[in-house]
């Protein structure tokens, strides 16, 4: 799968970097992210929940205590976005207590932090990405799954693309 590499300097150009990966997404789709705390993985869903026009930045905050908060983009093309923390998950049985069967039930964006606890089945596609701290407000972020490459616009620089294994 084709994957894209962007770094970025400050937490603002990893928001726009999300907006542009929200401007390519189309329910169905899962959003796996990867990284550390402080990695930039809920910055970057402030981004992507923003550019789908379901809540402002500043609403969208980590859903560390509840698990998963939902947000819903009103209008004719109306749209559920479900964004999810697993960091806290204890096994199976905490996973499953998330109800995250139901919210695949019907066509949404599912974005999930901490999604190597992730186990569920889905036929939907799936964007991956990965998020690595490279010391100060330099982050290296990878971007895969995404059928169309990411146009840049953004202050968010590419490094160039390569073929993942
Ligand atoms: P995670 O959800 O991965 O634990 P957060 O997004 O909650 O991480 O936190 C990232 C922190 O790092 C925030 O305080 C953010 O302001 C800061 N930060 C600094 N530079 C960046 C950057 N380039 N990208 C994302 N966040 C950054
Ligand atoms: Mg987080």
């Amino acid at each position: 799968m084709r994957a894209e590499e962007f770094l970025t300097y400050s937490a603002e150009e990893t928001r726009e970097l999300g907006r542009v990966i929200a401007a390519r997404l189309k329910a169905p789709a899962l959003v796996l992210l990867k990284g550390d705390l402080g990695a930039g993985k809920t910055t970057l869903t402030k981004g992507i929940i923003a550019g789908l026009g379901a809540a402002h930045e500043e609403q969208v905050t980590s859903p560390t205590f509840t698990l998963i908060h939902v947000f819903h983009r009103p209008g004719p093309k109306a749209l559920k976005v479900y964004h999810a923390d697993l960091y806290r998950i204890e096994g199976a049985q905490g996973l499953s207590s998330l109800g995250l069967e139901d919210v695949l039930s019907e066509p949404c964006i599912l974005i999930v932090e901490w999604s190597e606890r992730l186990t569920l089945r889905s036929d939907w596609p799936v964007v991956r990405v990965e998020l690595e701290h490279l010391g100060g407000d330099r982050r290296r972020i990878r971007v895969s799954g995404l059928d169309v490459s990411l146009a840049l616009d953004a202050s968010a620089s590419r490094t160039g693309s390569s073929k993942a294994r």
